[in-house]
């Protein structure tokens, strides 16, 4: 995403930059957070740019998890059909296989939804769908290869963005700009927001191995440790997904190791990928998650909001960080739809956008960082197995407790729910 700033004296040659262009609201970055916001407001009429670095949706590095709580949202507006025509691959909760036990600590069939799963979806085919059904709306507009790499700074504040495109730069004017784009997120870098980081304690190296005749499928995430490793599994339907969580900073010394290496050590904690190991051959197959997790204390300034990993990077404990880019979107869209219509977009609009979702990220924040403190960092330092404590796996039995997990991993901490006018 790395592109020359543009100084502003060759923006005011009229011949190298195309006539203004103006919406209500111009959102930078084509992920699930800026998709869903920008589907949300052109339903309402809200006229909505979309700008997408990348030329596609297309990216080996994404998660595609869908949770009951956007499933809940999908068919608010009518769209659950569609994207279950997109998948049918489900997943019931996580088990863990420690020290030899399989612990199952969360059922999503116990709880009160139409739609007690996560739903896998390749998340390009997810954006192309969300897209789709936005195009449907006038007042649309997705550009794609449109790499924002300015501000437009007016005296009331942010009032639009400079991109650039294949055919040159461009800027468009806007009421209100979103930066939805990401972890890396240029817009907050432009906004000088200065987000407060913690350092989960591991890395993630993030692979295939292929499904071979006579694998079973499986609805459940599995999990395991192992050496100082722990390992998830996906079932992804024609392929397994996994991710291999190793210390932090220790890739190279994996890497020194050798492939064998790698390949023994995920035998050693799911012996049933013996075979599947021999198709790892070559450390390109593996990408590296640099994992880390962080918020922004401020998500506003005049004319501008950050949403979705923009505003808080989710460290990948639940993978929960789409259901929370989604929920932002839900929420900026119940909180902003009427004052994009209607009169100027105050600070204090986007105040109350903060407001909402801020003390929600706070808390998975606060869990996941205890996850990672308690069982993840002890199971990747300790060469043994994980051992679950007896009061943790009798929690998970007792009726009044056993749910609570689950709910916060399928709808967050705070259910959220789009708000027709
Ligand atoms: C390997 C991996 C696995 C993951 N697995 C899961 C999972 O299983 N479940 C889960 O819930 N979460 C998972 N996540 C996290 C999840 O992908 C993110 O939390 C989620 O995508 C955030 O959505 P977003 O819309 O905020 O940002 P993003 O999805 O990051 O989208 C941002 C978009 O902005 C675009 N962009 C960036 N800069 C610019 C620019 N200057 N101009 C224009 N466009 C720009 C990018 O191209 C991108 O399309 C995973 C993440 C990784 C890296």
């Amino acid at each position: 995403m790395a592109a020359a700033a543009i100084p502003d004296v060759e923006l005011s040659d009229a011949g190298r930059i195309d006539p203004s262009q103006q919406t209500d609201c111009c959102i930078v970055g084509g992920g699930p957070g800026g998709m869903m916001l920008g589907l949300l407001l052109a339903r309402r009429g809200v006229k909505v740019t979309v700008l997408e670095a990348h030329k596609d949706f297309d990216r080996e590095f994404r998660g595609d998890t869908l949770h009951p709580s956007i499933l809940e949202i999908l068919d608010q507006i009518g769209l659950t059909e569609g994207v279950h025509r997109l998948s049918q691959n489900k997943i019931y909760g996580p088990t863990l296989q420690t020290s030899g036990r399989a612990f199952s600590p969360v059922d999503f069939r116990r709880l009160n939804t139409r739609f007690p799963y996560i739903l896998l979806v390749p998340q390009a085919k997810f954006l192309e769908f969300l897209a789709a059904e936005a195009r449907k709306y006038p007042s649309f507009r997705l550009r794609m290869l449109a790499n924002v790499t300015g501000l437009i700074q007016g005296e009331d504040g942010v009032q639009g963005v400079r991109y650039q495109s294949t055919d040159g730069w461009h800027e468009i004017r806007a009421r209100l700009t979103i930066g939805a784009d990401g972890r890396f997120s240029k817009i907050r870098q432009l906004a000088s927001f200065e987000p407060i980081k913690t350092s989960p304690p591991m890395d993630i190296l993030w692979f295939r191995l292929p499904h071979l005749p006579g694998d079973e499928h499986s609805d459940r995430v599995r999990g395991g440790f192992g050496g100082g490793r722990l390992l998830a599994v996906f079932d992804r339907g024609d392929y397994w997904q996994i991710a291999y969580a190793i210390p932090k900073g220790q890739y190279q010394q994996v890497r020194a190791a050798g492939m064998e290496s790698l390949q023994k050590s995920i035998v050693e904690i799911e012996p049933t990928f013996a075979e599947h190991v021999e198709s790892l051959v070559d450390w390109h197959q593996c990408s590296l998650l640099s994992v880390e997790s962080n918020r922004c204390p401020v998500w506003h300034k005049p004319g501008l909001l950050l949403i979705g990993d923009a505003a808080h990077v989710m460290s990948p404990v639940g993978g929960v960080g789409i259901n929370y880019a989604v929920q932002d979107a839900v929420v900026a869209a119940n909180v902003l739809t009427f004052p994009l219509l209607h009169r100027e977009v105050q600070e204090h609009d986007l105040a109350e956008v903060q407001r909402q979702r801020e003390w929600p990220t706070r808390i998975i924040q606060k869990l996941q960082s205890l996850v990672q403190s308690r069982l993840i960092a002890s199971a990747l330092q300790n060469e043994s197995n994980m051992i679950v404590p007896w009061w943790l796996r009798l929690s998970f039995k007792i009726p009044i407790l056993r749910d609570i997990p689950g709910r916060i991993l399928a709808f967050g901490i705070k259910r959220v729910r789009l708000e027709e006018p």
